[in-house]
């Protein structure tokens, strides 16, 4: 791991090697936590996070469901995002902003407990291969009713690595998760799209995580003349798509070269997305501009 000097921790900035936990706190017993993944970009005016009010939205909008309220602003939150990039002089880097019920009560309802907030940073280039095998997992995203899907809740992601190793010991590179009624759901951490015809089509709303990256490549994605669909998309659909790709903050655009035993190929619409996305993030369209946070 690349290890940063600070890190964050309820309003103060401490040493990397300090940022410890009790055996006790709640969160990791049960997962009761909240956290964001969020990256930060080397552009030609400085270092700039990638749609940080959009993250810091949905940090708070993930913690209401586990009435976890944080004890700073949303405005302090964003602020020490960029201080703590300045002050670790880093350039790229990915962000992992987490709030948890900490020490201080066993049992599983978490009042009572203290809550902590901890935001580190990693330079972390590459998430996942530069286009990944994919095989669907015979383990079902999360059913709706069980969670609040919109919500990125830390124990919600033993189902992704469940899934994860499900695919991995067959020597996929990523899994794919159905939803409970066996349409496409999403990825252990990333969004899918297919295109056909130069439209793209991703699952609708309700058994993902609303991903922001997702939600770039929908506004994007006309910028090409591109339709954009969400909807309900069945296996067979998605095996006999033109090209495939994951999104994610951490996985960025990633091409998908075969799903279960298809093959598929890197296609135009997939490069032109991945470069695009690339260009934006990295302060080269100017149009996007309102998208990046600048931390100098
Ligand atoms: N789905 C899941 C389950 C995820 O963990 C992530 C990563 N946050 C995504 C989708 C992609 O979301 P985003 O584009 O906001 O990073």
């Amino acid at each position: 791991m690349n290890k940063a000097k600070k890190i964050w921790f309820n309003n103060k900035y401490i040493s990397w090697d300090k940022a410890k936990i009790h055996v006790l706190t709640h969160a990791l017993h049960y997962g009761s936590g909240v956290f964001e993944g969020i990256r930060c970009y080397e552009t030609s005016l400085g270092p700039a996070v990638f749609r940080l009010d959009d993250h810091i939205k949905r940090f708070y909008h993930s913690a209401k469901f586990l009435k976890i309220k944080i004890p700073y602003s949303s405005q302090e939150m964003k602020e020490a995002v960029l201080k703590l990039i300045k002050i670790n002089k880093v350039k790229n880097c990915y962000i992992r902003p987490i709030c948890f019920y900490g020490y201080g009560k066993m049992g599983l309802d978490p009042d009572g407990a203290e809550i902590n907030v901890y935001i580190s940073l990693w330079e972390w280039p590459k998430y996942l291969k530069e286009s990944v095998k994919v095989k669907i997992s015979k383990f079902i995203r999360l059913h709706p009713q069980s969670v609040v899907s919109s919500a990125k809740v830390c124990g919600y992601y033993v189902n992704s690595i469940f899934a994860t190793f499900d695919v991995k010991k067959e020597g996929y590179d990523e899994a794919l998760l159905l939803d409970y009624r066996g349409f496409v759901a999403e990825g252990p951490g990333e969004n899918i799209f297919m295109v056909k015809n130069k439209t793209l089509y991703t699952p609708k709303l309700g058994s993902i995580l609303p991903g922001i990256t997702r939600d770039t490549v929908i506004k994007i994605a006309k910028d090409f003349g591109y339709k954009v669909r969400e909807k309900d998309i069945a296996l067979k659909e998605l095996f006999r798509a033109e090209e495939l790709f994951f999104t994610g903050t951490a996985a960025e655009i990633t091409p998908i070269i075969q799903i279960n035993q298809y093959k598929k190929k890197i296609g135009e619409v997939s490069s032109k997305i991945r470069n695009y996305y690339k260009d934006i993030v990295t302060g080269k369209v100017k149009k996007y501009y309102q998208w990046l946070s600048f931390a100098n």
